[in-house]
């Protein structure tokens, strides 16, 4: 599951858990973005933080793991590269990337995008707010799943940061804590 998990919330947890659970993967590797092509024109977390904070959600789960790789490739991230990283470095898997429904509806304008579906299956889960559609993707490599639908989304989490608001259950407790070690997401002066 690729994301720029800033910060990592519950949607994105419950979405990765139930998928696991229903297609009975060995594992979840969450895969925390260099610097995101669609995010450009917004300030994104360092990716330290980011990373961390993925580790401190995901620690207790035996099932789920945290990959480095579009971190340490640097630059921009293309989930191309991702995969073909994750690909070298587990040549007998069989790979399934997991994505909610507003970025399954973007895939075919990512990079490469017809060479995704040799190198994975990918799963688009429901997300509240959007459409879940397979529209002019390969039937056969793509996947659609209902997931228990959190209406959460990093912006907001940020945002509510920003306001003063609570993020507590939006996110895992030790990301709320994590996010008031580092003054993540506070106006600027207010740290
Ligand atoms: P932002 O608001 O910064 O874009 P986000 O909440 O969309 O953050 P991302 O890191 O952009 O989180 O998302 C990573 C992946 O998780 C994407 O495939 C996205 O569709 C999916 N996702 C995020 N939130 C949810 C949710 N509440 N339910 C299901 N899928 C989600
Ligand atoms: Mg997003």
């Amino acid at each position: 599951m690729g994301g720029t998990f800033d910060p990592i919330h519950h949607g994105h947890l419950v979405a990765a858990s139930e998928v696991q659970s229903l297609f009975d993967l060995d594992e979840v590797t969450f895969v925390p973005t260099g610097e995101p092509w669609q995010k450009e024109g917004r300030e994104v977390s360092l990716p330290e933080h980011r990373y961390l904070m993925t580790v401190v959600a995901t620690a207790s789960n035996p099932g789920f793991t945290v990959s480095r790789v579009d971190i340490e490739r640097g630059g921009k991230t293309y989930t191309i590269d991702t995969l073909r990283d994750l690909r070298a470095q587990h040549p007998d898997a069989d790979l399934f990337f997991i994505t909610g429904a507003d970025a399954l509806a973007q895939i075919l304008s990512w990079k490469d995008a017809e060479d995704l579906f040799d190198l994975a299956e990918f799963i688009g889960v429901t997300r509240p707010g959007y459409e879940l559609s397979e529209d002019g993707l390969p039937a056969d490599r793509v996947h659609l799943q209902e997931v228990p639908a959190m209406a959460i989304s990093s912006t907001d989490c940020r945002d509510r940061v920003a306001a003063g608001e609570p993020v507590w259950y939006l996110v895992p407790d030790g990301v709320v804590q994590y996010i008031n070690k580092y003054g993540l997401y506070r106006p600027e002066g207010e740290v």
